[in-house]
């Protein structure tokens, strides 16, 4: 229940008899409240629509209003001094449905702008999620573009196993969290909608010192050498994926390169090793075409463009992202010990990568058909 608190109270306790005296005291105390409101101080965001009456989509539901259809991803991972990441992503996207305001997860960097159609326009920030009022976006089935620029360091949660490791000599992302309520956790270094259900395609530019090289999810396109100061690697990815299945790892990688004998086509194998650990990696790996050709006489075709593994210095297994597996460097150790492992991983290319659950309760059927195809394997 409303209580107006202020000018009926006074007035109640004034003890008036003369109704004019208490008309006289009414419109006063009306003139100074409109005069208070006229030199309050203004929003800061005052010319930003607000989005307060505008009505939400439930988190999982936001894939039925938007569609993204492609991730461009511009990092910049050269200070392995400082861990500061200094990126710009562009999301390119359809508007499904009318109307609600547009809800990107990213967690705690700076934003330091954000373009709509190459406009720049408000938004609001809470280090969790970037809204965008729905006043500014393109009509119900046009497509837009958003360019959001942040900085800083990735997030990486004690004692979590998913998240953004970032050491002196390797940095790379693991795409889902066990400590946090929202599971697949993309957004600790892109914006997206961190979800399993959202897919779209993927491109990287990453830039790294000469030292080193960025491995991503998708195929290699090129190198740019940027004398003397770094070096950008471009990498695409065509087949549609959620976001917690985009990847990078940079160090000063190796690649063994080979190609397997795929049912519908060849398929361009790279793994990545830091040269220390490529004998190690080859000899661990053995047994990789074997599986490939179980798994595809037993569930079909393989339908990604690359099998890749990246070696990661992590500490409890290794995780399936999209062409791009980040793979313990402990279960490299040049024996077949862990084979089982390398198993698992590619099985997600099909329970996982290439069908996905639809909720993190149901992440039980990806590691259930994985946990089933290494035994398929053995
Ligand atoms: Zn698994």
């Amino acid at each position: 229940m409303f209580k107006p608190a202020i000018s009926l109270t006074i007035l109640n306790n004034i003890n008036m008899t003369n109704k004019i005296a208490k008309k006289t005291i009414f419109l006063t105390l009306v003139t100074g409240l409109l005069l208070l409101l006229l030199f309050l101080p203004k929003p800061l965001l005052a010319d930003a629509p607000s989005t307060s009456t505008e009505p939400t989509v439930p988190y999982d539901f936001r894939s039925d209003t938007f569609d993204i259809l492609h991730t461009h991803i511009d990092a910049d991972f050269s200070n392995f001094t400082t861990k500061n990441l200094i990126a710009h992503v562009r999301l390119d996207m359809i508007r499904k449905s009318a109307p609600a305001p547009l809800r990107i997860d990213l967690l705690k960097f700076t934003v330091d702008s954000l373009l709509l159609n190459g406009n720049r326009v408000m938004y609001t920030y809470d280090d969790s999620q970037i809204i965008v009022s729905s006043a500014y976006l393109a009509p119900v089935g046009d497509t837009f573009s958003v360019d959001v620029f942040y900085r800083g360091t990735p997030t990486q949660i004690p004692g979590d196993w998913g998240g953004f490791y970032w050491n002196t000599t390797y940095a790379f992302n693991i795409g889902v969290s066990f400590t946090e309520n929202q599971h697949s956790f993309a957004r600790c270094w892109i914006p997206c909608f961190d979800n399993f259900t959202e897919r779209c395609t993927y491109s990287y530019a990453i830039q790294t010192d000469p030292s080193r090289r960025a491995v991503c999810g998708g195929m290699f396109v090129a190198d740019s050498l940027l004398t003397p100061t770094g070096r950008i690697s471009y990498w695409t990815l065509n087949t549609p994926i959620p976001s917690y299945l985009a990847s990078v790892a940079v160090s000063d990688y190796a690649e063994v390169k080979s190609t397997l004998s795929g049912s519908l086509s060849p398929i361009p194998v790279s793994l990545f090793a830091r040269s220390t650990d490529t004998t190690k990696l080859k000899n661990s790996f053995l047994h990789l075409p074997d599986a490939l050709r179980i798994f595809e006489n037993t569930f079909g075709p393989f339908k990604f463009p690359r099998i890749g593994y990246s070696v990661v210095p992590f500490s409890a297994g290794a995780m399936e992202h999209a062409c791009n597996i980040s793979y313990m460097q402990a279960a490299v150790d040049g024996t077949l010990s862990y084979e089982s492992l390398m198993a698992h991983e590619l099985s997600h290319n099909w329970f996982g990568n290439l069908v996905t659950c639809e909720s993190a309760s149901e992440m039980w059927l990806n590691e259930g058909w994985a946990k089933y195809c290494e035994y398929l394997f053995t």
